[in-house]
């Protein structure tokens, strides 16, 4: 049986680990519609997160999630550094300190509006918070099977391509946005892909 340290450690070594086999993949996304830098930001952020694992992965998850969130905040750079930074912070404020999966749903919920109201995006502008939203809507809704919001999580991501991008640098493009995946949606879809991927192996 996992410890709560054991499943933080490899939290953060499987997000590592994702975004380090994808940066390329997110950087090509971010090429057509933004300015080419996302997998490498991403891929920045965890790789310094994974710099603090041992640290990290002895404290309780409130704290671990803020040091991820404060890490994110200062490595990522762009908009998404401050977005999934403060996804992670929130996300730490406001568990307790020995959270249930009631907690982790409810304090997804409350990162994910934090994440909104920080970037002023709605459903439908072709960011992570088309991901993000419908995915936190899923489990308020009793959806708890990983291998179906890891599906669900990917459909989002691929529901981005034909919008038309109305917030960050691919809205510079207009209707040239349309067709192409949103960057940080699949970057959100990733990273919920693989924390399914672990519930499914430690459940
Ligand atoms: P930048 O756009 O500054 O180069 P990144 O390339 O790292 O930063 O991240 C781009 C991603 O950030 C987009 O694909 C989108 O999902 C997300 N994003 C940009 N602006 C917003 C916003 N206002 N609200 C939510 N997400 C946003
Ligand atoms: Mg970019």
């Amino acid at each position: 049986m996992a410890t709560e340290n054991d499943l933080c450690r490899i939290v953060i070594e499987e997000l590592t680990r994702t975004l380090g086999q994808h940066a390329e993949e997110l950087t090509e996304l971010d090429q057509a519609i933004g300015d080419g830098d996302h997998g490498i930001n991403m891929k920045r952020g965890f790789d310094a997160v994974m710099a603090d694992v041992e640290k990290l992965a002895g404290q309780s998850w409130p704290e671990a999630l803020r040091g991820i969130g404060m890490t994110l905040v200062m490595k990522v750079g762009g908009a998404s550094g401050p977005l999934y930074g403060t996804l992670f912070l929130t996300l730490g404020k406001d568990l307790p300190a020995s959270p249930a999966k009631g907690d982790w749903v409810r304090s997804f919920g409350v990162a994910v509006k934090a994440v909104q109201a920080r970037g002023k995006a709605e459903l439908g502008h072709k960011t992570m918070l088309d991901v993000l939203l419908p995915i936190s809507a899923d489990l308020e809704a009793g959806m708890h099977e990983p291998t179906a919001i890891k599906e669900r999580a990917h459909q989002y991501a691929e529901a981005t391509k034909p919008l038309k991008a109305t917030k960050g640098r691919a809205s510079f493009l207009g209707d040239r946005s349309i067709g192409h995946l949103d960057p940080g949606a699949r970057s959100s879809a990733l990273m919920i892909a693989t924390i399914c991927d672990i519930l499914e192996r430690v459940k």
